[in-house]
């Protein structure tokens, strides 16, 4: 019989802790649980990862649990093991991974009664009122009783109506549990089309066939599918899901949080029955149910961003990752995963085929289906009568000779613009800034004007007369004066789409403009209707940051023109080429995706850099192929296997002294073991709300070696109050 609990709490400590078990718990107490325990003078929630009849330190010593937070809520044991694996390859805490894989609400949400109502069949002869008979007539045709804050709330019924027809007994008034009706109620508004299923291309079923060939035999297969924009990618994991769920299976279906469009969820729902969905938009309580749901089995399909890896599906049969190059799947605080390799991870777990779709794959799956890791599929062509779109190159340096007007827009690019207007056609216009000015520096002392706890210049924004940081938020009213010097010489350069769109309303005066960035589509409806408005034609271009880069199809776009690239690719990190490229490829797929040929614009001062070269041709092989080169050269990921130690202090004195200090124990175990440290440097942002950064570089030549040393260097850290630093595995970027 167990006596004590091993129990993580939410916490970097990586340790486990015991406590004992009450002997009014101990029937019911299960792994997976959530319970309720002290913790120094405090209470903290922990999960229960184990059972010991008998621990090697003090029996005395040890605390009791208080309480199971929710007998109902298990964390399932594959997960419970995920998390586990996670901890040990990203550096953290058991604890920080299973808190982080699994939603809040489970830890603080006990099952509630609800007051609910339904209609009393045996009715007396009670004459009722007009607004009493509604609320009879919506109940009677509802299935179960109906929680009476829904009916007053999402229903906008009166309450005092409600109540006088349950004292009237015309109504029943019952305390149920909550259900998960609510949700499916809410989501009823996607169900709006009727799709028909289209004919699957030769391409399309090729590659379904290949894959349904490891989906069959239930085991484990990893699969790259190489698709061009346009060709058709979703149309293959939906059937392929659609296999699964007849082979009695289920599936994750995991898309960019900026791709989780209504449109998208829309497309799954219509196509099976029990599609649960995961991500940031969810309340708290459909995020409980949803989990609820899930783990009792009820659902064939989970659709959502980065965190719906860890659905608790216990019978998966195949995961998908979309845009699997995005870099939004990988978290940028602890746990510090990547979504697409922990699906390879736990397709593995569970003998299940997991699919990596892009147009433009991750160095690091495309050099994985070199070495034979993972087959590649490839869709070539586009499907249906739309083309690739055409190039045209406008070198800027030319521009600004032959223009003498040249503002923003090239001549050629804004003759396109007015041709499209005339043709009835739409444009786009990406650039990759937000707000007006960009840049402010003064002219006299040359500072650059920046945030006042960030290493980051301020943008301004001119609608709201406000100058502002974009990583802190920071904010303040546009500065006449230089803060260092004073001198009111303050130059205001370059443009973002604020800017943009005012040039470009001045050039098109009749033309209808729209523009989609960070600071116009502040809610998910802005959005949806901005997309919807675009899609109908109300507007004759739009203007947008990555925002629009991403899957939205809109038929009647046939110009796309790419603005300010240039600075995309700067290349301060070994990532930026491979980044850029895979912006070009997924801007200019907007072009052209109907029967009309698109054209991409794109203005430049680099034309002959190879990002820009290779996009053109549209051939992600060569591309890849230059720049795994290049990556071998310079010993970078995929080529080894990269760790950032980044150490941040309000303090920079103390930091640099410290960083120094670290820095030769850090190189002697590295070079004992073979291994590179780099450092210490300056992060790539220098301060950040406040903290000084400062960072270390592990280049290694396996996994192994990585862990053995940073577990090394790890001993040689103390930490302090001054100085906090955390460990990122596969970092996205160095800097
Ligand atoms: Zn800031
Ligand atoms: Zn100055």
């Amino acid at each position: 019989m167990a006596l004590f609990a091993n129990i993580i709490i939410d916490s970097p400590l990586k340790t486990n802790f015991f406590y004992s078990i009450p002997n009014d718990l101990k029937e019911n107490l299960q792994l997976g649980h959530f319970v309720k325990v002290p913790f120094r003078n405090k209470k903290k929630i922990g999960c229960v990862v184990g059972f010991s009849s008998k621990v090697d330190f003090d029996e005395s010593k040890i605390r009791q649990i208080e309480e199971i937070i929710n007998l109902e809520i298990i964390v399932p044991e594959e997960l419970l093991l995920l998390s586990k694996w996670i901890s040990n390859y990203y550096f953290c805490s058991w604890g920080e991974a299973l808190f982080a894989s699994t939603p809040a609400v489970l830890r603080n949400r006990v099952i509630k009664l609800v007051k609910s109502v339904s209609t009393n069949n045996n009715c007396t002869d009670y004459k009722v009122t007009l607004k009493q008979q509604e609320i009879i007539s919506f109940l009677k045709v509802q299935k179960e009783p109906i929680p009476i804050h829904q009916l007053i709330g999402e229903n906008t019924f009166s309450s005092s109506i409600i109540n006088t027809l349950i004292k009237k007994n015309i109504l029943n008034l019952e305390h149920i549990k909550e259900n998960n009706n609510e949700i499916e109620r809410s989501s009823h508004s996607y169900l709006s089309q009727n799709i028909i299923k289209p004919q699957l291309t030769d391409e399309q079923s090729n590659a379904v066939n290949i894959i349904s060939k490891s989906l069959i035999k239930f085991q484990f297969h990893s699969y790259l599918l190489l698709g061009i924009t346009g060709s058709g990618k979703t149309e293959v994991y939906l059937e392929i899901i659609q296999k699964a769920i007849e082979l009695g299976k289920q599936a994750i279906m995991l898309v960019p949080e900026i791709a989780l469009t209504p449109q998208t969820v829309a497309t799954f729902k219509n196509r099976f029955n029990n599609v649960a969905i995961m991500h940031s938009n969810l309340t708290d309580k459909q995020r409980f149910l949803e989990w609820r749901k899930i783990c009792a089995g009820n659902v064939d399909v989970v659709i959502g961003a980065r965190s719906a890896i860890f659905a608790p599906l216990n019978n998966i049969g195949v995961i998908i990752v979309d845009e699997e190059h995005e870099t939004s799947y990988k978290q940028d605080r602890a746990p510090r995963y990547n979504a697409r390799d922990i699906s390879i991870l736990r397709a593995k777990n569970n003998d299940a085929t997991v699919i990596l779709g892009s147009a433009t794959p991750s160095l690091e799956s495309y050099l994985n289906s070199l070495n034979k890791k993972n087959t590649i599929i490839n869709l070539k062509k586009r499907v249906g009568i739309s083309r690739l779109p055409t190039f045209h190159i406008i070198n800027l340096k030319d521009e600004v000779t032959s223009n003498k007007k040249f503002e923003i827009f090239s001549d050629y690019l804004l003759q396109e613009i007015k041709a499209n207007i005339k043709r009835l056609q739409q444009s786009i216009i990406f650039l990759n800034r937000k707000g007006y000015f960009p840049h402010l520096s003064c002219k006299k002392c040359g500072e650059t004007i920046k945030c006042k706890s960030c290493d980051i210049g301020l943008t301004i924004y001119k609608s709201q007369n406000k100058a502002s940081c974009n990583y802190c938020g920071y904010s303040i009213y546009i500065p006449k004066n230089c803060p260092t010097c004073k001198s009111e010489n303050i130059i205001f350069k370059g443009f973002g789409t604020e800017r943009v769109e005012q040039v470009l309303r001045l050039l098109l005066p009749n033309a209808r403009i729209l523009r989609m960035d960070g600071k116009t589509m502040t809610t998910s409806k802005k959005h949806e209707k901005a997309y919807n408005d675009f899609k109908k034609h109300k507007y004759d271009i739009l203007i947008g940051t990555q925002m629009i880069a991403k899957g939205l199809d809109f038929p009647k776009v046939t110009l796309v023109g790419i603005l300010q690239i240039d600075s995309s690719l700067a290349f301060l990190d070994f990532r930026m080429a491979e980044k850029a490229y895979q912006l070009l490829c997924q801007v200019a797929g907007r072009a052209g995706r109907s029967k009309d040929l698109g054209k991409v614009v794109i203005q430049t001062y680099n034309p002959e850099h190879y990002v820009i070269e290779h996009a053109i041709m549209n051939n992600y092989k060569t591309f890849a192929i230059k720049e795994l080169e290049n990556r071998k050269k310079l010993s970078y990921p995929p080529y080894c296997k990269l760790a950032k130690i980044l150490f941040r202090s309000r303090n920079e004195r103390i930091l640099i002294s410290y960083t120094n200090h670290l820095s030769s124990s850090f190189k002697k175990v590295a070079l004992d073991m073979k291994q590179i440290c780099l450092g210490p440097a300056p992060a790539g942002i220098e301060k950040l709300e406040n903290d000084y950064r400062i960072q270390f570089l592990f280049k290694c030549n396996s996994n192994g070696q990585r862990k053995k040393l940073l577990e090394l260097v790890e001993k040689s850290i103390s930490t302090s109050k001054h100085i906090r630093y955390f460990i990122d595995i596969d970092p996205q970027s160095t800097i």
